[in-house]
């Protein structure tokens, strides 16, 4: 039998500590709450330690719920705000069990809500060339094959899915002016790569638990979420950040690689909206599987041309694709669709909000963060 976990010591939730978990006796680390429950709601959040997730238990947080975090790692930028916070691997099915069971003093409360982020995925050199393709389908598969049962086991009272725009199939996304990311577009299915087909299967998943065991799912499929705290180097930062890091590290007068011939469009959506956006969700009583995006599609040429603009120095684009591309980092120029673009209007129907932050807006102040990070690495 697994130790269950105690949440009441006097440190306010910033002492490490140990402690001994599962059949094994494995050991974790994690956070420890001097908070008790009490009537508090209460939410788990899988990729706590990643960005959406570290994001997500900050507003849960702010609006009053008490928090558990589970991740491989830690927050890699803040420290994390959740009450708990546990370091394990949610492909075992053990961990998951462990995590989901919640006491307050001796007493078994379960969670009222689940929001599961965790998955294995990064930018578009990580996605998109292949080489990752059975790691990201076999350790995100298992997450959420393990979570959803568990979810039932523990009746859990609602769970978030995250899903991706990835899973739009690529024939609709030809024409870089008309991409079509409308939610019923799905079917017949043929995403781009297999990050897109898991997300797929996992929705299905879920969708197939609330059929069969009446689970309370909400499924969202976000386009390019970006913000500061977010991946900004190491080959899984996504297109924002790259952007912003390649501006901030040229030299006046000098170039800056964009990979492709740069017409593709896509279009970004700033991490406040998209928290906002996933809590309306989580609030209404929607179940399928619904956009969360934004409108404001841009050419990755512009989007390259925002972040030097911000920067203020004159900085030439470099387009890099082809053999040379191939030469220089060994696999094929991975660009993905031609076009995407979020398509909110089912977004608005059913749940009555939009996004309307500027990109430019949401740019600026990534611009900066990022700025700051690349400073603190060089002190
Ligand atoms: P992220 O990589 O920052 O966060 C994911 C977290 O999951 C990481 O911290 C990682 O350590 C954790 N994780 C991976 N494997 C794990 C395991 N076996 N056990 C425990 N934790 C594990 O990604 P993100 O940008 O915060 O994305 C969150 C979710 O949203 C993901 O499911 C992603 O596929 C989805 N999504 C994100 C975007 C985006 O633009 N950021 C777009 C579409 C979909």
């Amino acid at each position: 039998m697994s130790k269950e976990y105690i949440f009441t010591t006097p440190d306010g939730g910033k002492t490490m500590y140990r402690n001994t978990v599962g059949d094994d006796n494995k050991e974790r680390i994690g956070n420890k709450s001097s908070e008790p429950i009490g009537d508090k709601k209460t939410a788990l959040v899988m990729g706590a330690g990643g960005f959406i997730g570290s994001h997500m238990v900050k507003r849960l947080r702010k609006e009053g719920y008490w928090v558990r975090g589970v991740d491989l790692k830690w927050p890699e930028f803040a420290d994390t705000q959740a009450d708990d916070f546990i370091i394990g691997d949610l492909r075992d099915p053990k961990v998951v069990k462990d995590v989901m069971s919640l006491t307050d003093m001796w007493d078994k409360v379960g969670f009222d809500e689940v929001y599961q982020f965790a998955a294995d995925m990064g930018g578009a050199g990580y996605i998109f060339t292949g080489e990752n393709d059975a790691d990201v389908m076999h350790n995100s598969g298992l997450i959420n094959l393990n979570v959803v049962t568990e979810c039932v086991i523990t009746k859990v009272k609602k769970v978030f899915y995250s899903s991706s725009a990835c899973m739009y199939p690529a024939y609709n996304q030809e024409d870089p002016d008309n991409p079509n990311c409308e939610e019923k577009s799905a079917y017949p299915a043929a995403p781009d790569s297999e990050y897109g087909w898991e997300k797929l299967f996992s929705e299905r998943l879920y969708k197939a638990f609330e059929r069969n065991y009446g689970l309370n799912v909400r499924i969202a499929r976000f386009h390019n979420i970006f913000g500061p705290e977010g991946t900004w180097d190491g080959g899984k930062e996504k297109a924002p950040a790259a952007m912003c890091r390649k501006a901030i590290l040229s030299k006046d007068g000098g170039d800056m690689e964009v990979w492709g011939d740069g017409q593709q469009t896509r279009s970004f959506l700033f991490i406040d909206e998209c928290i906002e956006a996933v809590r309306r969700l989580m609030e209404s009583s929607y179940t399928e599987p619904v956009n969360i995006g934004s409108e404001e599609m841009i050419a990755i040429q512009d989007f390259a041309q925002m972040a030097i603009d911000i920067s203020g120095k004159d900085v030439e684009i470099y387009n890099i694709h082809g053999q040379e591309f191939e030469k220089k980092y060994g696999f094929p120029t991975p660009v993905g669709v031609k076009g995407r673009n979020s398509d909110n209007r089912l977004f608005r129907e059913k749940i009555g909000w939009e996004p309307s932050k500027p990109l430019i807006e949401g740019m600026k102040e990534t611009y900066e963060w990022i700025e700051s990070q690349v400073k603190d690495g060089e002190k």
